[in-house]
């Protein structure tokens, strides 16, 4: 018998669109990502982007701080229903990873199944389609929805991969305003909107921030590019690149030693932090071609307001389809839009 749904992703677009799945008695099937060193390295491991992060504070519900303090301070005390000295020891804020989990439980807990493995190559020129899995596992199913989201797109150095999380980040808005970054100098890396973007909400909290272009053209729109340029703690050092993240395993990063690609030479920055914003990649590989992208290669949504692509029953959720908000909670409402997309195709179509 073939699956009704089978979703392919674990970030908030997959286990939203798992849960309301699941809710619709749809019996949603999960590929959640394999746990392989190839996935470790990409970025790509089960629960996505959010569990590379560490605290999540803009997610609607789950405040800064401690949460019982927040509930405590939201609901008044004869509306809580929930067990508060069980709470009282949770101190901080969620962390991605504890969000990612608490909705991968959420769906478990609608009867979601879930498979730890990745989808490495789909036809989709039959009905059902089939999804083959990288043990070796065959699949058919009458919908897909695709949320294998994007990976940030890193440097490649050695000292980069040793100080992730320890100050080496790929996104200002997860990270930047944790204590380790307030009022210390920053690197961010890239001269496109994101590296503005990311540079101001930096500014916020650092010292300073220093820009690294490795041109002395910006590829961000003039209205960012100006937006940088103006602002006093944002310093742009011009034909510049990233050599090597300094630091220490007690202190994580404490410095940045660029190069000068034009003069050659290389000298030391101070910095608490170092930012990629070089672009993402999204998850398409494995489709190869079947379902149309747009020209930045992410898939493209085919109706204004829907989860459509190009090929009818397959939905597309969170960032694999989005290069613009990127947000945990967008993901999550794309998730679930598609979740309704696919059981409304299903019911028109009998299936
Ligand atoms: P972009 O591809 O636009 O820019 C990437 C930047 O990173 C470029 O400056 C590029 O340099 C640089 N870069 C790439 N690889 C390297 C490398 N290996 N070493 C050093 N520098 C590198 O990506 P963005 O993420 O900035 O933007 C993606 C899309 O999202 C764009 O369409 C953008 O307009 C949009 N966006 C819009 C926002 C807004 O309007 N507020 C905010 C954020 C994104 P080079 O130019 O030399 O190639």
């Amino acid at each position: 018998m073939p699956e009704h749904v089978v979703i392919i992703g674990s970030g908030p677009a997959g286990w939203s669109a798992a849960i309301y799945a699941a809710r619709a008695n749809l019996h949603p099937l999960v590929f959640e990502g394999a746990v392989n060193e190839p996935n470790r390295l990409s970025g790509t491991l089960p629960l996505g982007q959010l569990n590379l992060t560490t605290e999540v504070e803009n997610y609607p519900g789950f405040p800064a701080g401690s949460l019982y303090e927040f509930i405590t301070s939201a609901i008044p005390p004869e509306r809580v229903e929930l067990d508060l000295p069980m709470l009282e020891s949770h101190k901080h804020a969620v962390t991605g990873p504890e969000l990612m989990n608490l909705m991968r439980q959420q769906a478990l807990n609608f009867g979601a199944r879930i498979i730890t493995d990745d989808i490495v190559d789909v036809d989709l020129s039959r009905r059902p389609f089939l999804l083959k899995a990288l043990e070796g596992q065959s699949i058919e199913s009458h919908t897909i929805i695709i949320a294998t989201g994007a990976r940030a797109n890193y440097l490649g150095l050695e000292s980069e991969e040793r100080f992730k999380n320890r100050g080496v980040s790929a996104c200002a808005v997860c990270d930047g305003a944790l204590p380790r970054f307030r009022n210390k100098p920053l690197v961010v890396v890239g001269g496109g909107d994101s590296a503005v973007e990311e540079a101001t909400y930096l500014s916020k909290y650092a010292s300073q921030v220093n820009m690294l272009m490795r041109r002395d053209v910006f590829r961000a729109s003039k209205i960012m590019e100006d937006r940088a340029k103006s602002n006093p703690k944002i310093k742009i050092h011009y034909f510049r690149e990233v050599d090597e993240v300094l630091g220490s395993d007690k202190e994580g990063v404490t410095a940045v030693r660029v190069k000068n690609n034009r003069e050659g030479g290389t000298h030391d920055l101070p910095a608490s932090g170092l930012f990629l914003a070089i672009g993402h990649t999204p998850n398409t590989d494995f489709l190869r071609g079947q379902v149309q992208l747009n020209e930045k290669g992410y898939i493209k949504y085919t109706t204004l307001f829907r989860t459509y692509t190009s090929v009818e029953g397959v939905f597309a959720a969170g960032d694999v389809a989005d290069d613009y908000y990127r947000q945990a909670v967008t993901s999550a409402g794309t998730g679930c839009m598609a979740a309704l997309d696919a059981e409304r195709y299903l019911a028109a179509n009998g299936l």
